[in-house]
């Protein structure tokens, strides 16, 4: 005999509140029913296949045909029990679908891999190729051993707690974070371990899954859809412990929770810049709450609104002031005011270089632009050649020839003659990372030299390959753009140099001078890892309070310059933000939807103390042949503002189909 059909209501991916009405039809003998909390897949619209979340089921008469209105159709597949989303999980979906004012169904893809349910072929997941290291835990410091004692008695105790852990570069956080997660394992419990880009810190992965073994399963970029389900489907049964990724890993199906590691929490790419637009850093707050769990915010540069918090006693602040084993290195300020120097090098830099290069020792120069020329200029009439899409200068490119936009990656073939002019006369003016490359082949041409930026690292892979290739001290010089200044442990480096220490001040955002500190301190910290080491900063700033700060390493001076400059403007940590973003290929429509949306905004929300700038053209006015705006909104939304919020972007959208908008909460930057 038959079952009862069920009426099962679904939420699905898509910018509605609403939810979805479904029958399921259970198997012929005894087939399994759907029930809350299932993840599964069903037709919509002229889509044969959305997956959803099942909210709620009931009993169907078998003969229904309609529901409000609406032709039921039939639910194709459910997945299996490790892939249902429930308890503490369904409630910090919940919680970011409520906080950063998003429809459930929205958040939902967070929780489970891209195509759940494919098989992994029988192939071994791929490991980073990285020199091995030790298994065995080190001998803890009497800073580490304090750190570990207090995190340890609150897994013991099953405390939610928070500690924002300042350790300096190099003082030993990896290990702190190892033994405390250690004592979890042993207690039954589980742990995530979120790193900022898994490609640019396989040093530390190989020592969790040295320290931790078969217990430990990473998410990243370089596995196949198979081999993410089979992660996830091992971490729901239990069969893993341990789970490390970028801010994705979070969502893991983990059971039993005892602690929560978000290293180098200061990094911007803990934030999703699409849909959903959360935190994962603030998530792993609500993650860790629901599990009773204890989350270790870990930095050498930690970022203002968690040491804020920790300040104001919402974290327990604890610091690893000393490196292991050594000093910091000491950094030189070069004034390069009147400095003549062609090829970018002070005599003080071509110095140090030479002497470490004689010592057998290695280089990593910092230089944040890529490509040859920043610029590609007419000598006659100064005419910049702009990109057509986004009125921005192109970069010039050596290898391959050509100029290309940095914003929407718009390639031109290089002109004969200025498009103004006609003049045959041009100007790279502005240097790059492959400028600087081709210098440093001049001026050492016996070193063996890498480039890492977003041009040498485009295939999958290359990022890595690079940094173990100068890990294993193949090369003598490692030159290019930030990515050289994360964690990183090269024990051969012995110089950093800045070539421009003075690049990421001047930005429009008033987060510039964090991230100019929090870089500087953080590039400085490759060098001298063991034994003596140095560092040259080049500036044209050199009383700049960063630039000291940065050079001395001392984050408590940049504190205390930093923290009255956001009280005094209202900028976070004191007040939240909001961003809204609007664009579209109108000026005038676009300019006019933002001039409404203000106003509805400043008669719904200033009465509640919420502060509302603009409309302003966006810092980057025009990209991607788009016209841009923005709105931003200062103070914290209570529930209630938040769903007005969603209801006013609603009608929005529907009154403007030509114009985009975008809201986004603690935003990260403000272009
Ligand atoms: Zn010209
Ligand atoms: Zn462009």
């Amino acid at each position: 005999m038959s079952q009862n059909h069920q009426l099962v209501e679904v939420v699905l991916p898509v910018p509605l509140e609403s939810t979805f009405s479904y029958r399921f039809i259970p198997g012929e003998e005894g087939g399994t029913l759907v029930s809350s909390g299932d993840l599964v897949a069903v037709p919509f619209g002229r889509r044969k296949k959305v997956l959803g979340l099942v909210l709620n089921v009931s009993d169907l008469d078998p003969e229904t045909k309609k529901v409000d209105g609406f032709v039921l159709k039939n639910i194709t597949r459910v997945f299996g029990p490790e892939y249902r989303i429930q308890d503490d999980r369904l409630k910090l979906a919940r919680w970011i679908a409520s906080f950063y004012a998003l429809p459930l169904g929205q958040v939902v893809p967070l929780f489970h891999p891209p195509a759940p349910g494919t098989k992994a072929r029988a192939s071994k997941i791929k490991t980073i190729p990285y020199p091995k290291v030790d298994a065995d835990g080190l001998i803890l410091t009497d800073s580490q051993r304090a750190v570990v004692e207090t995190a340890n008695q609150w897994v013991r105790d099953k405390k939610y707690a928070t500690m924002m852990l300042h350790g300096v570069t190099g003082s030993g956080k990896t290990e702190v974070y190892l033994t405390v997660i250690k004592q979890a394992l042993e207690l039954g419990r589980d742990a995530l371990f979120l790193l900022p880009e898994i490609a640019l810190t396989p040093q530390t992965l190989s020592r969790i899954q040295a320290r931790f073994g078969d217990q430990v399963a990473a998410i990243h970029s370089g596995l196949s859809a198979g081999q993410r389900c089979r992660v996830h489907e091992a971490a729901a049964r239990g069969e893993i412990k341990v789970v490390v990724g970028p801010r994705s890993a979070l969502f893991a199906p983990l059971k039993n929770i005892g602690v929560i590691v978000v290293d180098e929490e200061h990094e911007n790419s803990y934030k999703q810049d699409e849909i959903p637009r959360y935190h994962a850093r603030h998530a792993a707050l609500i993650r860790g709450r629901e599990n009773k769990a204890v989350v270790l915010l870990g930095s050498a540069t930690p970022d203002l609104e968690s040491m804020h918090n920790a300040i104001r006693g919402l974290y327990t602040h604890q610091s690893l002031p000393e490196r292991l084993g050594g000093q910091l290195p000491p950094v030189e300020i070069v004034d390069m005011r009147g400095v003549a120097v062609p090829d970018g090098f002070s005599p003080v830099l071509r110095d140090a270089m030479d002497d470490t290069l004689a010592a057998g020792k290695q280089i990593i120069l910092y230089f944040n632009r890529r490509g040859f020329a920043r610029m590609w200029q007419c000598r006659d009439c100064g005419e910049v050649v702009e990109c057509p899409r986004c009125d921005i200068g192109l970069t010039y490119h050596l290898r391959p020839r050509r100029l290309l936009c940095h914003y929407c990656d718009h390639t031109i073939n290089v002109p004969e003659k200025c498009p103004a002019c006609g003049a045959a006369d041009f100007l790279p003016s502005g240097g790059g990372t492959e400028k600087v490359e081709l210098n440093l082949q001049a001026l050492f041409p016996d070193a063996r030299i890498l480039r890492l930026d977003h041009d040498t690292t485009r295939r999958r892979g290359s990022h890595q390959n690079i940094l173990a290739s100068f890990a294993r001290q193949e090369a003598d010089i490692l030159v290019g753009t930030q990515m050289v200044a994360k964690g990183h442990h090269f024990p051969g480096v012995s110089l950093v140099g800045v070539l421009s220490a003075d690049h990421g001040l001047g930005l429009p955002d008033f987060r510039a001078s964090e991230r100019s500190f929090q870089l500087l301190t953080q590039v400085a910290g490759r060098s001298g890892r063991t034994g003596a080491g140095r560092v040259v900063f080049q500036t044209y700033q050199p009383e700049h309070p960063v630039i000291v700060a940065a050079a001395r390493h001392d984050y408590g001076e940049f504190l205390e310059s930093e923290l009255p400059v956001r009280k005094a403007l209202g900028y976070p940590p004191y007040r939240r933000l909001m961003r809204l973003g609007l664009s579209g290929r109108t000026q005038a429509v676009v300019q006019e939807a933002a001039d409404q949306l203000a106003r509805a905004m400043r008669t719904h929300l200033e009465p509640c103390g919420i502060t509302v700038m603009g409309p302003a053209p966006a810092v980057f006015p025009r990209l991607n042949d788009r016209y841009r705006f923005q709105i931003l909104l200062k103070g914290t939304l209570n529930p209630d503002n938040r769903q007005w919020l969603k209801e006013c972007l609603k009608n929005f959208k529907d009154a403007y189909r030509k114009v985009d908008v975008l809201h986004d909460f603690d935003p990260v930057s403000i272009y």
